[in-house]
């Protein structure tokens, strides 16, 4: 099975803490930060694509955020309770690279914000 480790040499040290380690990078120090890209975000281990860069919106929260993933089954949610509020994670499907959290209070009618950390995103044919 494909696992975010298998690409650890082409990640860079912050994606590896955020990827493999479950970190997250610190707030506005990625470059997708800010919405305006076009086309589509893929996982920076295993190049799945994670997003349309259209459904990213400024939630003034410090890291990119989504309305919604490329298809539903491209991410999977875990339980993570290292806060003391429960959060939910969100992985790549395909390699368990961690990318985020999703939270629900985004924009109407989803409500949904997926938080992502930008070291975990390549942008296509960038
Ligand atoms: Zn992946």
């Amino acid at each position: 099975m494909t696992h975010i480790e298998d690409f650890k040499d082409k990640l860079s040290p912050m994606a590896y803490k955020v990827c493999v380690e479950h970190g997250t990078e610190p707030p506005n120090s990625g470059k997708y930060c800010e919405p305006g890209h076009e086309g589509v975000f893929l996982c920076v281990g295993c190049g799945t694509a994670l997003f349309y860069a259209q459904d990213q919106y400024d939630a003034k929260s410090g890291w990119p955020s989504f309305l919604r993933p490329f298809e539903p089954d491209v991410v999977e949610y875990y339980e993570d309770n290292r806060l003391q509020a429960p959060r939910t994670e969100v992985r790549c499907a395909t390699c368990q690279s961690h990318l985020g959290h999703v939270f629900d209070d985004g924009p109407e009618p989803d409500r949904l914000r997926y938080c992502i950390n930008s070291v975990a995103l390549e942008l296509e044919d960038e």
